[in-house]
């Protein structure tokens, strides 16, 4: 369970991103943080995993204080998505998902065999395994983002805007993988994207900030549709 309590972030020049958020993110569930460009949503995501600090409140994790915990062992609990993946253009595929299991120190071939079974569990064809991600379509190479977040087994998966650079088919295609995988595996994942369509389809629970970094809701999908 993540707890974000009373949190706020001013950035430097003034801009308030996030204005006193407080949203309670269970576990085994998919929770869609919804709303226009610019109302704070990669920056709640980033607080989570610590690449922004909030100016005040405070983030915790099954209880704990994520300040409590050193910034590698916390990210090291948290896969993170983004859109057009953010894959390492030099590595291939297999490459790509195996380099988190061998930062935790996992063998050449345990990670490589880690790697084929994520890219069986994100319905990657194992021929693809060799090729580099400008050899992929954008919907292949967000397949491989998700698999390399998966890596490390994270009890949290966060994703911000992970299908938003491809096109409508695809997106479809790659939000029911998500739903088949969280099915399966029951992370607490914290989904950001500004397509309320998006947020439905997926979503266990949506947060909608509005502009300014409030919460404006915070409910299923059902009470959203007929609020
Ligand atoms: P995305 O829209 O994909 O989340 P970014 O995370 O790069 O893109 O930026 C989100 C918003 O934050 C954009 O509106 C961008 O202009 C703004 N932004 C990013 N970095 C800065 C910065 N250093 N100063 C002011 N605004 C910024
Ligand atoms: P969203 O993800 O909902 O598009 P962001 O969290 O990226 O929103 O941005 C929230 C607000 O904070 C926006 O007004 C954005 O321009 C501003 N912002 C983001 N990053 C920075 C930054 N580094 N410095 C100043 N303002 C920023």
């Amino acid at each position: 369970m993540i707890a974000i309590e009373d949190v706020s972030k001013r950035y430097a020049d003034g801009t308030v991103a996030v204005d006193r958020l407080s949203l309670q993110i269970p576990d085994r569930s998919i929770t869609v943080l919804v709303g226009p460009s610019g109302c704070g949503k990669t920056t709640t995501l980033r607080m989570i995993n610590r690449m922004i600090e909030p100016s005040s409140g405070t983030i915790r994790v099954d209880g704990e204080d994520v300040r409590s915990r050193p910034v590698n062992t916390l990210r090291r609990s948290m896969g993170y998505v983004i859109q057009n993946a953010g894959l390492f253009q030099h590595r291939t595929v297999l490459d790509n998902i195996a380099t988190v299991p061998r930062l935790l120190g996992w063998s050449k071939q345990r990670a490589r065999e880690r790697a084929a079974e994520l890219m069986e569990r994100v319905g990657l064809d194992p021929a693809m395994a060799r090729r580099y991600p400008y050899q992929l379509s954008g919907g292949q190479q967000q397949r491989v983002g998700v698999a390399r977040a998966l890596a490390a087994d994270p009890p949290i998966l966060l994703m911000d805007e992970p299908f938003s650079a491809v096109d409508p088919v695809v997106r479809r295609g790659l939000q029911e993988e998500l739903l088949r995988i969280q099915g399966e595996l029951g992370k607490a994942i914290v989904f950001v994207t500004h397509d309320m369509d998006e947020a439905i389809t997926i979503g266990d629970r949506i947060a909608v900030l509005r502009t300014g970094g409030r919460l404006a809701q915070f409910a299923a999908p059902d009470e959203i549709l007929s609020s």
